[in-house]
């Protein structure tokens, strides 16, 4: 049973690799907040692009969890067995016309695009009928505002795929604020983003059949009545994408919450690029302790001499996020030798 003032949060990390400081946080950062409001936390488990998840690093990701501590209340569940889920949503997208086919190839649009926050802005180029026909082509979503009347008959799969027969753009969803996406993040405060100029159309499902992360979170989120998402703040920019996509598929917002990020020296995200080592759970308090005191949580001394249960229970009756207001980056802590 779900009721709706329930508090359902998660962690969703892809499986890439083994579990590295910055995702401890995140992991930690919606754990704590989640049971501070005594509520349930998830793990999902997003193995969705299979080219790039390493085999075993899913059972690896949730053994490291587990040594801290954080256990998914109800079973994990696997974006790469929910195939189905994301098929039902890109047709509910197909039919409002919110969706069109692109053949689009990188080049092209790297020879007419504008830089956005996220690399190329595509330009458009398909919206109204692809400009090529080419084998399997892409799904991109309307990101003007402006969505054709529901366009049923051909699905627009394969080479005979064109959505020019309904081209007569009229308002058919008002975009809160015009054409930005708005919205309260609990740290980094009003979030405003124009989806068209800063991000351009997006892509849902690509040339190679492989959905987008952009819509499996949504259809995910929503499949678990998430009603907190605790994050990274290198997902902020990812956000406005998926409120409109919950607008689009008439699916509810949740609420948000993005965390400082830890860089390098040099500014630089830790990931497996720039080498973030896995992390160590040989000493789990230890790990902990420091994730806390990168949440600016101030976990007391002598926690350092009990065990994983003590400190975790400390931190949770003792969650305060409003140490990390307004800080989207903050440095990875030295590790003594
Ligand atoms: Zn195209």
């Amino acid at each position: 049973m779900t009721s709706s003032t329930e508090y359902r949060g998660r962690f969703a990390p892809s499986p890439t690799g083994p579990l590295h400081f910055g995702s401890l946080v995140a992991a930690v950062g919606s754990y704590l907040d989640a049971k501070h409001h005594h509520g349930t936390w998830l793990v999902r488990m997003e193995d969705l692009d299979t080219p790039r998840s390493v085999p075993g690093a899913a059972e690896d990701i949730l053994r490291t969890l587990e040594a801290f501590g954080l256990h998914s209340d109800e079973p994990v569940i696997f974006q790469s067995q929910r195939t189905a889920a994301y098929e039902e949503a890109l047709q509910r997208l197909k039919d409002i016309g919110a969706v069109y086919p692109c053949c689009c190839t990188r080049k092209e649009i790297a020879d007419s695009a504008l830089h956005g926050i996220e690399g190329f802005v595509y330009p458009g180029t398909c919206r109204f009928g692809m400009a090529h026909q080419r084998a399997t082509p892409a799904w991109r979503v309307r990101t003007d505002g402006l969505l054709p009347p529901p366009c049923r008959g051909r699905d627009g799969e394969g080479v005979e795929a064109s959505l020019s027969h309904c081209s007569t753009p009229i308002p058919a969803f008002p975009l809160q604020g015009g054409r930005s996406i708005e919205f309260d993040d609990a740290l980094q405060g009003r979030i405003t983003q124009n989806l068209e100029r800063e991000i351009g159309d997006f892509v849902v499902k690509r040339a190679d059949g492989l959905f987008a992360y952009q819509l499996a979170v949504v259809v995910d989120d929503a499949f678990q009545h998430i009603t907190h998402i605790v994050r990274g703040a290198d997902l902020l920019a990812s956000t406005p994408r998926q409120i409109l996509l919950q607008r689009l598929l008439g699916l509810p917002t949740p609420h948000y919450m993005h965390l400082p990020v830890a860089v390098n020296e040099a500014g630089e995200k830790l990931s497996k690029q720039t080498l973030a080592a896995p992390v160590d759970v040989a000493q789990p308090v230890a790990t902990l302790l420091r994730v806390l005191d990168f949440l600016r949580q101030e976990p007391p001394d002598e926690l350092r001499n009990s065990d994983v249960g003590t400190v975790l229970g400390w931190a949770v009756r003792n969650w305060d996020a409003e140490k990390l207001q307004g800080i989207k980056t903050l440095p990875y802590p030295v590790i003594p030798a």
